[in-house]
């Protein structure tokens, strides 16, 4: 029997899973394998380094119709009296730009404010604990181009059940928790 997740919402997490890499998404929303959440540590982070003028939403879940996304926005930098969201990772990020995943997740909670809040997002941030570097990310019609298509990508794979292809260069994996399922001989 195929079952139809066709008008399910997905959660930014999801979002960032499968721009990651697909077979991941799969692992962990399909076959539920594995969920991994820091976000304690990032709490007890967040309250150590009061200059960084974040403050946590409670228990805001926000919902778009439009793009069938729900999510909770967990942190917010208020700038000018706009609510700014910000993305907190706890690893480190050495490179010149965020992680294109983590800037996709970003993406969805900016979606989910602009539907409720009734305004349009320039940017948003990306913070990464492990570096201590926070990025601006402007939010283009590119980005909003891409978001796109990964709903449209995720929708499909929910439609067919199928499983998605591994990483095709393994070096992505380093790291990953799902490693040993992947590459097990
Ligand atoms: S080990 Fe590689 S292919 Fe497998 S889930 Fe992780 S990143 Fe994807």
């Amino acid at each position: 029997m195929i079952i139809m997740f066709t008008h399910q919402y997905i959660e930014p997490h999801q979002v960032n899973a499968f721009a990651y890499c697909k077979r991941k998404w799969y692992y962990q929303n399909r076959l539920k394998l594995q969920i991994i959440n820091d976000h304690m540590e990032i709490g007890s982070y967040i309250k150590e380094h009061h200059w960084m003028k974040t403050i946590k939403r409670k228990e805001i879940y926000l919902m778009s119709n439009k793009w069938k996304l729900k999510g909770m926005c967990d942190y917010i930098i208020e700038e000018n009296g706009f609510q700014i969201p910000i993305e907190i990772k706890k690893g480190k990020c050495s490179a010149v730009k965020p992680y294109k995943n983590d800037v996709m997740q970003l993406l969805c909670y900016v979606l989910l404010l602009e539907e409720n809040l009734g305004i349009k997002y320039t940017h948003g941030y990306i913070l990464y604990v492990g570096s201590k570097r926070k990025f601006t990310v402007n939010i283009t019609p590119n980005l909003r181009k891409k978001i796109q298509n990964y709903f449209k990508e995720i929708k499909s794979y929910l439609r067919n059940g199928k499983m998605p292809e591994l990483q095709s260069n393994k070096i992505c994996c380093v790291g990953c928790s799902f490693e040993e399922y992947c590459w097990f001989e």
